[in-house]
């Protein structure tokens, strides 16, 4: 991974933290529809990448994988409050304390496991190289992807601390915990060289998470009566399209 690629990964996120401390109000309202084109894209590189990666392969039990990520997940958000597909439900009357380290806990696992996809989906590029990027030759889709749903996660993150009363410079310090995680997983798979078999669990592990996630975001995002609102489904339509000019 360049360095590039790693300021954006974490300048993205420290500086949606600040921006919602400032912005509030603008920003949850851009953060709904960012919401629903990251959940689209997500979903669609799935399917595009690490889907074809992952059944191409010779271990013919990988699914246990992509089920294992799916439902991991699902145990994470028990902790996280859902921050990780950029909502919290939270009720305000937990203490702030607890409430902070749960979220932290849940949030620190998962953004990490999604460096190692990052990390892992470079050095299998490397060695398979069948990648043919409409986009670009060198971005890579799983950055894309984590970038556009931890911004919101990030506002979500924020959401938390608002209504709780933490000091500014733990605030601060929790945004930079989340916001380096994805590099230093990362840096984690690329600096011990790992194995091609365990990148190709990693990858079905995330593959299920990003699908758990993705799904989440696009039932969530406010479509009473299976009726989303257009620019909700315009900004999902846009997320699938952007993810085509990966391919
Ligand atoms: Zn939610
Ligand atoms: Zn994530």
């Amino acid at each position: 991974m360049s360095v590039t690629e790693h300021i954006i990964l974490i300048g993205s996120i420290l500086l949606t933290g600040v921006l919602s401390m400032a912005f509030y109000g603008k920003v949850k309202k851009l953060s709904k529809v960012l919401l629903a084109f990251s959940g689209a894209f997500l979903v669609s590189i799935t399917f595009l990448h690490l889907f074809p990666i992952i059944y191409h392969s010779d271990n013919h039990s990988i699914g246990i994988w992509v089920i294992a990520g799916f439902f991991g997940q699902l145990f994470l958000e028990q902790f996280s409050s859902g921050v990780e597909h950029g909502h919290s439900h939270i009720h305000s009357h937990q203490n702030s304390n607890v409430l902070i380290m749960q979220v932290m806990f849940g949030l620190t696992i998962h953004s990490f496991v999604e460096g190692l996809s990052l990390g892992g989906f470079e050095m299998h590029g490397h060695e398979h190289d069948h990648h043919s990027h409409l986009l670009s030759e060198d971005v890579n889709p799983l950055l894309v992807g984590i970038v556009l749903h931890h911004v919101p996660a990030a506002f979500a993150l924020m959401m938390v601390f608002a209504s709780s009363l933490v000091s500014k410079w733990k605030i601060l310090l929790c945004l930079t915990i989340f916001a380096i995680m994805p590099s230093l997983g990362a840096l984690t798979v690329i600096h011990f060289n790992f194995d091609q078999e365990v990148i190709l669990m990693i990858l079905a592990f995330v593959s299920g998470s990003f699908l758990h996630v993705a799904t989440t975001i696009l039932f969530e995002t406010d479509n009473t009566n299976h009726k989303i609102p257009y620019k909700t489904l315009l900004a999902a339509l846009s997320g699938v399209l952007l993810s085509l000019l990966t391919v």
